[in-house]
């Protein structure tokens, strides 16, 4: 939940502030001239699956899905400079599309994929020297790839929960969703090695090599506190972690020295390349010896429930003292909140509930853990989170909660604001110590007029910073 939730972003923006224009048009140029054939090979795909045979039911839906597909390649692939934050929007936009109408993200992940290949396929054909080709490459599976990301998470994030009322469905959810997430997570893992790349080959700045650690990445960070949770103990997660320590401690290093000795890189890159691989089919491994996990989130919000705190909080304590990492948490309490209920009676008060819950779910790492903890109280956990960044988060929070419309059953609409209490975990050996500090701050957010951020042990003017 710290800034770093978005990640994504950057990549995207990445690609397209390196990019040359010569290298822009020519990829515009190709994209064009291809647009025909690279949307029929993405349909094509489609049509071959049953689950992707159902989106094509009649020829209207699928002209229309065809011209979307045309304009998104032909978005990312403009002849100008694009505006960085509208296109990242833009796949946003695509992935909440996704997970609203339920189109299987795997066939999106494969079609794109095929345009990729075909790309790179018909660039090897044009006459281009060796590093207008491979400046051509790197554009194309750059832009690609970050895209296919940002719809990624974004599928992930906005997938509809709380209008579920498959009862078979929230059985297997969480299940579902870890191999869900799951997915979304090889697109990151994939943005960040794309990143590497484009470290060596076109910022040309082998030292930054140092500063790309996986396992501080938003990959790393989901294997540390989602996957170690859910599978502590196990031999996958030991060798997971020793995969990611190694690409960390030896294959970088490795490339970076290489760059600086001068040296051929090859060897260097394809051991990367290796290292990358078989940390996607450790992923594949322990998604197919599935655990199930019922019951573990409350129905209404779809927030975790609070009676797995204590074996969550003790792993997180466990974490961040053997890491050294900060750890934060949050109280968040909706302020008046029986108002709601007395004025818009009781389902409104769900709603509002719901609405506030995504707001949190949203706008979070997929590290972090969001309890119910009470009727309108929820608690925020952030693993490698220091006290600023928490205050941020809270802030940020805090002001996306205000600002937001809430429509009701009834079509009208309704706001809600909520008081915060944050704490940084001391080093204290029994979580309760943790919660309570946050408890107080909390109780001191109300006391100080609600609609506020407060945090343990701090002069919260001093420690709030501008915005
Ligand atoms: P404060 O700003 O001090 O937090 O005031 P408040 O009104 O939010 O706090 P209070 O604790 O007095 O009231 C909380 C209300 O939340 C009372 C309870 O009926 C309502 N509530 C608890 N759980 C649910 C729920 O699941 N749905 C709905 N609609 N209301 C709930
Ligand atoms: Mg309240
Ligand atoms: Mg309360």
């Amino acid at each position: 939940m710290t800034p770093s939730a978005h990640d994504g972003d950057a990549e995207l923006k990445n690609v397209f502030a390196d990019v040359s224009d010569v290298t822009r048009q020519r990829a515009h140029a190709l994209v064009h001239r291809l647009s025909p054939l690279l949307v029929s090979t993405f349909y094509d795909h489609f049509s071959v699956h049953p689950e992707g045979q159902r989106f094509l039911a009649d020829a209207e839906t699928t002209n229309r899905l065809r011209g979307t597909l045309a304009r998104w390649l032909a978005e990312l692939f403009s002849a100008l400079p694009q505006n960085p934050t509208r296109l990242v929007e833009a796949q946003r936009h695509i992935g909440r599309f996704h997970a609203r109408a339920a189109i299987p993200l795997h066939l999106v992940s494969e079609g794109i994929s095929l345009i990729q290949r075909k790309l790179i396929q018909h660039l090897g054909e044009e006459e281009l020297s060796h590093e207008q080709f491979t400046d051509a490459v790197i554009y194309v599976a750059n832009a690609l790839s970050a895209a296919q990301g940002l719809i990624s998470l974004s599928y992930w994030r906005h997938r509809e929960r709380a209008n579920s009322t498959d009862t078979a469905y929230r059985l297997f959810a969480l299940n579902q969703d870890l191999s869900r997430e799951g997915e979304a997570q090889k697109a990151t893992l994939m943005a960040w090695s794309y990143n590497v790349l484009r470290s060596i080959y076109v910022a040309k700045t082998p030292e930054d090599l140092a500063t790309m650690r996986l396992s501080r990445s938003e990959f790393g960070l989901w294997v540390t506190y989602k996957v170690g949770l859910l599978f502590e103990g196990t031999d996958i997660v030991a060798h997971l972690t020793n995969l990611i320590a190694r690409v960390d401690d030896q294959l970088l290093p490795t490339i970076s020295n290489d760059m600086q000795a001068g040296r051929d890189i090859s060897a260097a890159l394809s051991a990367l390349h290796a290292g990358v691989t078989e940390i996607l089919n450790s992923l594949e491994v322990m998604f197919r010896s599935g655990r199930s996990s019922n019951d573990v989130e409350d129905p209404l919000t779809r927030a975790l429930n609070r009676r797995f705190l204590p074996s969550i909080m003790a792993y997180e304590l466990r974490v961040a003292s053997q890491t050294g990492r900060p750890l934060s948490v949050l109280f968040l309490d909706v302020d008046h909140f029986k108002r709601v209920n007395d004025a818009h009676g009781h389902a409104a008060g769900d709603s509002v509930l719901r609405a506030v819950a995504q707001v949190l779910e949203e706008s979070s790492r997929l590290s972090d853990m969001i309890f119910r903890y009470g009727g309108e109280e929820f608690l925020l956990i952030l693993g490698d989170t220091d006290q600023n960044q928490m205050v941020q988060t809270a802030e940020r929070l805090r002001q996306q909660i205000e600002e937001m419309p809430i429509t009701l059953l009834d079509g009208s609409t309704t706001q809600v604001t909520v008081s915060i209490g944050g704490a940084l975990y001391s080093g204290h050996p029994d979580y309760e110590h943790l919660l309570k500090a946050a408890d107080a701050a909390l109780y001191q957010a109300k006391k100080n007029g609600r609609n506020r951020v407060e945090v343990a042990g701090v002069n919260r003017e001093a420690s709030v910073p501008a915005l």
